[in-house]
């Protein structure tokens, strides 16, 4: 197989990185007159450009989270880190290849970036495809491999020996979204096998357990030769001071954020149970992550009902193997406590 290095674009390997003010001087400073900053701090104490490399905030991923600091880099969500993946591997006409149903955003950036799609979706079951899309890979050869665990929006595991098995078959890089994993009670996650498949990609984001959506801070995890190209490529300043100090904060108390996924986890499960008692509800999709999945006779029916209700959830319907399907987000004990009150009152309809 191709060395990691080998498969990274030419004109990115051999590109100049922009340097920051800041990256240029070695040792102590206390003024800083070299990046054209405002002087006045203001309310909000932003008035200084943020750390490039994220160092605090990476040093708290190695303590709380065991991802080593050399392997982390962080986007702008993992939205971003998805989109500079492709930049950095794939050229216009090459493809990225995904199961659906999953997450719409890998075929948005695969668009945007002028890839193509090649899917080689779910098993009617809703487990991933692994004999396919091995099968795949020597007919289609993708750039990338994207493969979500838990799945968005099924809440499926797949299991850590199907992703190994894609990832050492595939010659290209194989990216593991592991958006939901800390939902998932006893998660084998693929950051265990990029040392010996430095191919092997992983993402998280502190949008889901840690609570942090409005900030924008998603996690790359990979060999060092990726994290390097991937802070040499992206802005600069893609995670603002402000971003960075809210992550540094969540990821300073992670008890608290603990209880409140094991929170989420126990209602998920007590809401699936209910949920499989209406009468509408032909099946519950069991779920890994911080959602349910139920499907209905009518989807669309429900949903506008909710909505006249003032809840809103996510219609599935039209995805693949997911017909009436509606995904809903466990919330808080009291917009649960909402949801179930308007439940029980649809079969009145
Ligand atoms: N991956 C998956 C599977 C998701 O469902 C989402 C958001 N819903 C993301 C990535 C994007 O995460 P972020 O907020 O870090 O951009």
């Amino acid at each position: 197989m191709a060395d990691v290095e080998s498969l990274i674009n030419r004109h990115i390997r051999e590109m100049e990185p922009y340097s920051s003010a800041r990256d240029e001087f070695e040792g102590n400073a206390d003024v800083f007159l070299d990046a054209n900053e405002s002087w006045y701090s203001g309310e909000c104490d932003a008035n200084r450009y943020p750390d490039p490399r994220c160092r605090d905030l990476r040093k708290l991923l190695e303590s709380t989270m065991n991802l080593p600091f050399d392997m982390t880099a962080i986007g702008n969500g993992s939205d971003e880190v998805i989109d500079l993946l492709m930049r950095m591997f794939c050229r216009e006409g090459d493809s990225v290849m995904v199961s659906t149903p999953t997450y719409g955003e890998y075929r948005v950036f695969a668009s945007t970036n002028n890839l193509r799609t090649i899917d080689v979706s779910l098993k009617e079951s809703l487990e991933l495809d692994a004999d396919g899309i091995i099968a795949a890979l020597g007919r289609e050869n993708p750039k990338i491999v994207f493969i979500c665990t838990p799945n968005n929006p099924t809440g499926r595991v797949y299991p850590l020996s199907d992703v190994r098995r894609i990832a050492d078959a595939n010659s290209g890089i194989t990216v593991v979204d592991e958006a939901y994993s800390d939902f998932a009670e006893g998660f084998e996650s693929a950051v265990s096998l990029i040392a010996g498949n430095p191919r092997v990609v992983v993402m998280r984001t502190l949008s889901k357990s840690w609570g942090l959506a409005g900030a924008r801070v998603g996690i790359l995890v990979a060999d060092p030769v990726i994290q390097r190209t991937f802070v040499k490529m992206k802005p600069p300043y893609n995670v603002s001071l402000l971003n960075q100090r809210a992550a540094i904060r969540v990821l300073s108390e992670p008890e608290r954020y603990r209880d409140v996924v094991s929170q989420v986890i126990a209602d998920r499960k007590i809401m699936e149970r209910k949920a499989a008692e209406y009468p509408f509800v032909r099946e519950v999709i069991p779920s890994e992550a911080n959602f349910i999945v139920i499907r209905t006779d009518d989807a669309d029916r429900l949903y506008r009902y909710l909505l006249s209700k003032g809840i809103i959830v996510r219609n599935r319907t039209k995805e693949r193997y997911l017909s009436g399907c509606l995904r809903i987000t466990i919330g808080s004990k009291e917009e649960n406590r909402r949801l179930m009150e308007a439940l029980d009152g649809y079969e009145a309809c």
